[in-house]
């Protein structure tokens, strides 16, 4: 009797095979001529000069990736000079020749703009298969001559507005429909047409979700599934009616959930449970991705009929590592080759061992993943009909080739489409060819042994070294949360619920330590439904300011002595007591200012983000300076101011009040904390996270009012020493006009700091990326209604592409969910209250008058629910109108038209004010004029303008946009104290310490 192999023996047969398929394979490849693994291609001078000097290669794709939107000659050349300038030296002799010697208009020049252009036609020819009819027929008939199969994926900008989602349904409607009389007529080719379980459709696409809707959105799984699910159904119709295969490409990880649940869910559904040519892509790079084939295992035993799984390793390695780096998030991806290689291996053995069910696919170009895969098959009795390879189109062709003549059936993923949208899928294939770890440049370029090249990956671990963690240099952004976790979602949704069953609450204020209800109190209503009364605060009256202004004095001695150290801690300690509260914070937010989830949330963060770094850079400024010569000590040290009135904004309920109180705290002083009417109640929790905390009675106390009854009393009191503003410019400027008024009583000149309003402008560059930069300019434009003093309320845009990007700008914010803030879907929320909707609707009406009204979002279905006001846009602006100069702090954007890029700067530097600004341009001239000449106070290139981060963007303006300096950044606390210098003399009748004693000894 046949002994069972142990699973140990089984893996040592694989090895073994692996080893020796390897060797075969490579046999095979090395005998080809003229070239193995695409020769022609490695070649490529260009390709080599770029592998060989990593600061040309980035140069290299920036300008591969730039070149389709350039249309003169003259603009090749120019950026080719300045996407070469910086590496010159490290070019090849003739590129620098070359590049030196043409001058835009010259015949050189015009020869080295088409010499560019052919070869990045060429080298994109290389991955991406065509882009008419016409093409794609030709090559299905031609992979299918040469014995491929194929899959098929067109290419498209980043989709969105629904216009482009339709249309990118409707091509692949017509991509099945039109192939299918073709493939029918195509001879039986077993090797290709079957499998261990039947016929094979021939024609065979791919997709990707997120392309089938505009508003792809992790956040709200339920708005993205209502729009995504029907186009999905009509496509898997079409297959089913025209025997077709469909795929489901994996991208990002933030899209893996929802992917996998539209996947799922809508195979469940009646019509669609028995259809098994449908499949989907698991991505080894995950070390979550075993647990997703597990998940999927039982689904499809459930479902009853198989899928397959096309199992890879993953193309946004370098995107999800960088990206979750940003935010501070746990990176999701193994960060050793030799791992993500491993689980592909490890995987290969699941798929392998439920074949029956998981169909199994191997996507690679790897010759040890592949040859590992087909032992695997082997040594577990599965005949190569039951699972196939999968390779792209335009890479490893030889191997393709080996593995088709060898008996295997070999996919080739097929792109197609125009060279613009194409770029973004030819840069990445770029990348990952010219990765060190990649295994084709490793086998080809690097000629890296067999021997290694075939080493099993588990071996690697053992050389391996250990990644350091980075250095910590105290202060990291607190992460935002991830709201395309199920966990998160639910977290925020119970929040909310909760939080709701507190509504109707009243508030009083805090003096001393002391609840103190008053008689006059204000109503906070919900703007996303304007009939909720959330809750009532007191509202304090000018002899209620006194008290705390007094209160404060008199907690000021000693706070004012409380150890730096101490008064840091207390901020830390806010910071946790908001950390542990956080979704119940953001909850409140998202009801009483109509912020959305992500926004809300945002705003926690940075309160968060302000508390820790203020109290970092207090422990810095705690160490006094020492200057001492022998004979003379000198110390250099920072005092407290007094009392500080904080008077905060509504649009940032939580994160400006928390910056201006806890840097005032942190500095010694103490303070009187005056809200914004509209975001009394955030206030409130504030205060009770602070109280929390145990900070001293009197230290901060707690002033909700209406301003104009208790600002006066608190800008004029001369027991004030410093006023920390942020709201209009007109209050701002009113409060700096009372400050300086100087009363007899007073004993100090008043500071006073006030962050004001803006203006805002992006300007887009002829040659910018437009899918960047229209969601740019819509993110900076119109999130939170456009309601943040950082928001895009100007777009000023070169005339050569005016047309095609305003099409698309209007298009795409079409697209934006309106609605109340609690639903997760919603982008664009209401408008505070009544008072900012008319103010908002009178700059409408003049902008009625000054320019044409390009789109104008409908909300007249909400209009009795709250305060809503639709995105709109102007165009044909002149940069002189109203709409143009005030600032209207809504969802308003003027469109202005430039002839060039100076004349750009110019109109965006036109205005009083000076905070925000960006640019879109991939000219590195462009990019550097800007730096130098735009008059903001923050700068953007190629990003929207909004969401600065604490620390990483210090945020503030000058102008008319601000008095002080910036918050989030390293000079934000001197302006909250006083320095002090000592000078002693040490020196008694000719003898001093030695000076720098002290210092030696520590
Ligand atoms: C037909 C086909 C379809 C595909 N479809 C998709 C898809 O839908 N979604 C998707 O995301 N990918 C997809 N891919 C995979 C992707 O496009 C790459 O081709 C693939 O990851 C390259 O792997 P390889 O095995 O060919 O090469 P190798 O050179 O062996 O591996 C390179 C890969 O290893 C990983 N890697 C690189 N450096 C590290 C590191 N330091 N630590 C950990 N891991 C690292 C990355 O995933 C990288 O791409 C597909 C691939 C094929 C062939």
């Amino acid at each position: 009797m046949a002994r069972k192999k142990s699973s140990s023996d089984l893996n040592q047969q694989i090895e073994q095979r692996t080893r020796d398929l390897g060797e075969q394979i490579w046999g095979h490849l090395e005998r080809r001529e003229p070239t193995m693994f695409e020769k022609r291609w490695w070649d490529d001078r260009i390709l080599s000069w770029a592998m060989a000097d990593e600061s040309v290669k980035v140069q290299m794709f920036r300008f591969v990736d730039v070149l389709p939107m350039l249309r003169s000659h003259d603009s090749i050349v120019r950026h080719l000079q300045e996407y070469f300038e910086d590496v010159r030296k490290h070019l090849p002799w003739a590129a620098r020749i070359g590049l030196e010697l043409s001058q835009p208009n010259s015949v050189l020049g015009r020869a080295l703009a088409l010499n560019a252009r052919s070869n990045a036609r060429r080298m994109a020819s290389r991955f991406i298969a065509g882009s008419s009819v016409e093409e794609i027929h030709y090559t299905v008939d031609r992979l299918r001559s040469e014995n491929f199969a194929f899959t098929l994926d067109l290419l498209g900008e980043a989709v969105i507005s629904e216009v482009e989602a339709e249309a990118y349904l409707q091509s692949y409607l017509d991509l099945i429909s039109g192939l299918a009389p073709r493939v029918r007529k195509w001879s039986e080719n077993v090797q290709l047409d079957w499998d261990s379980q039947g016929h094979l459709p021939r024609t065979n696409v791919s997709i990707k979700l997120s392309a089938l809707c505009s508003q792809f959105k992790p956040t709200d799984p339920v708005g993205t599934m209502a729009v995504v699910q029907p186009r999905l159904r009509k496509l898997l119709r079409h297959a089913m009616k025209y025997d077709a295969y469909l795929h489901v490409d994996m991208e990002q990880n933030s899209y893996k959930p929802l992917t996998l649940e539209i996947f799922k869910q809508t195979l469940m559904e009646k019509e669609f449970r028995d259809f098994d040519n449908v499949g989907i892509v698991i991505q080894a790079y995950l070390p979550a991705a075993e647990q997703d084939l597990q998940d999927l295992l039982k689904w499809t035993k459930k479902r009853k009929t198989p899928i397959w799984i096309r199992l890879v390793k993953g193309a946004y390695w370098d995107y999800e590592t960088i990206v979750s780096g940003y935010r501070n998030w746990p990176i999701p991806v193994f960060q050793q080759k030799w791992e993500s290689d491993a689980n592909f291996e490890k995987l290969t053995k699941v798929l392998l061992e439920n074949h029956q069910w998981l169909r199994p696919a191997f996507g690679s170009h790897n010759l040890r993943s592949l040859a590992h895969a087909i032992a695997a098959a082997h040594e577990l009795d599965i005949p190569p009909s039951a699972y196939e390879i999968q390779m792209l189109y335009g890479m490893g062709k030889e191997q393709a080739q080996v593995f088709a003549e060898l008996g295997h059936r070999v996919r080739i993923y097929t792109p197609f489409g125009e060279l613009i949208p194409g770029m973004a899928y030819l840069v990445r294939r770029l990348l990952e060819n010219t990765s060190n770890d990649s295994f084709l440049r490793q086998s080809f370029t690097e000629h890296v042994n067999l021997e290694t090249l075939m080493m099993n990956p588990s071996e690697h671990a053992k050389t391996a070294t250990k990644q350091k963690p980075a250095e910590d240099d105290g202060f990291q952004n607190e992460p935002l949360t991830d709201f395309s976790l199920e966990e998160s979602r639910t977290k925020m949704q119970a929040a909310l619920e909760e939080v709701e069953d507190q509504f109707g609450k009243e508030y009083p204020l805090l003096i001393n330590g002391r609840a103190i209800d008053t008689k006059a109190t204000i109503t906070s209503r919900n703007p996303s439904h304007k009939s909720d009364s959330l809750g009532t605060v007191s509202s304090a009256s000018a002899d209620d300011a006194i008290d705390a202004i007094d209160a404060a004095r008199r907690a000021f001695p000693a706070w004012s002595r409380t150890e730096p150290q101490y008064r840091a801690e207390y901020l830390e300690l806010i910071a946790a007591n908001m950390r542990r509260r956080r979704f119940e914070l953001a909850a409140w937010i998202v009801f009483e200012c109509g912020k959305p989830w992500e926004e809300a949330d945002g705003d926690v963060v940075e309160a968060i983000d302000f508390c820790m770094y203020y109290a970092n850079q207090m422990r810095r400024l705690a160490h006094p300076l020492h200057c001492d010569v022998p004979g003379e000590e000198n110390v250099y040290f920072y005092r407290p101011r007094g009392t500080v009135a904080v008077i905060a904004p509504w649009n940032f309920p939580l994160a400006i009040l928390t910056g201006m109180t806890v840097a005032s705290l942190v500095t010694g002083n103490t303070v009187v904390m005056k809200p914004a009417e509209q975001s009394s109640i955030v206030a409130a929790k504030l205060m009770d996270v602070i109280h929390e905390s145990g900070i001293p009675d009197g230290v901060v106390n707690f002033l909700p009012g209406i301003g104009e009854e208790v600002g006066p009393e608190l800008v004029g009191s001369p027991d004030v020493e410093m006023i920390t503003f942020t709201g209009s410019r007109d209050v701002g400027l009113a409060i700096n006009e009372t400050a300086s008024d100087t009363d007899t009583r007073q004993k100090m000149v008043k500071r006073v700091i006030a962050e004001m309003g803006g203006k805002n402008a992006i300007i887009v560059d002829d040659d910018a990326d437009l899918d960047e930069a229209v969601l740019g300019v819509i993110h900076s434009a119109f999130n939170y209604a456009g309601q943040k003093c950082s928001a895009c309320s100007r777009v000023i845009v070169l005339e050569s592409i005016h047309d095609t990007f305003v099409s698309r700008l209007v298009e795409a914010t079409k697209a934006l969910k309106i609605g109340p803030a609690e639903d997760p879907g919603t982008v664009v929320g209401p408008v505070i209250d009544e008072e900012a909707q008319q103010r908002i609707l009178e700059y409408i009406e003049i902008g009625k008058e000054e320019a044409t009204l390009a789109l104008a979002c409908d909300t007249s279905d909400l209009e009795d629910e709250g305060y809503y006001i639709g995105p709109h846009i102007f165009t044909d602006v002149d940069s002189t109108c109203q709409i143009a100069q005030e600032e209207i702090f809504g969802p308003v954007l003027a469109v202005i038209k430039a002839d060039d890029f100076d004349e750009a700067i110019t109109i965006a530097n036109d205005t009083p004010y000076a905070l925000t600004a960006g640019v879109f341009s991939r000219s590195p001239a462009h990019l550097n004029k800007a730096r130098m000449e735009i008059v903001a106070g923050n700068i953007y290139l190629n990003r929207n303008i909004t969401g600065a981060m604490v620390e990483r963007h210090p945020f503030g303006g000058f102008k008319m946009s601000g008095i002080g300096s910036k918050t989030g950044g390293p000079d934000y606390l001197l302006q909250f104290l006083v320095p002090v210098n000592v000078t002693e003399n040490t020196m008694r009748r000719g003898f001093a310490p030695d000076a720098t004693a002290e210092d030696e000894e520590e």
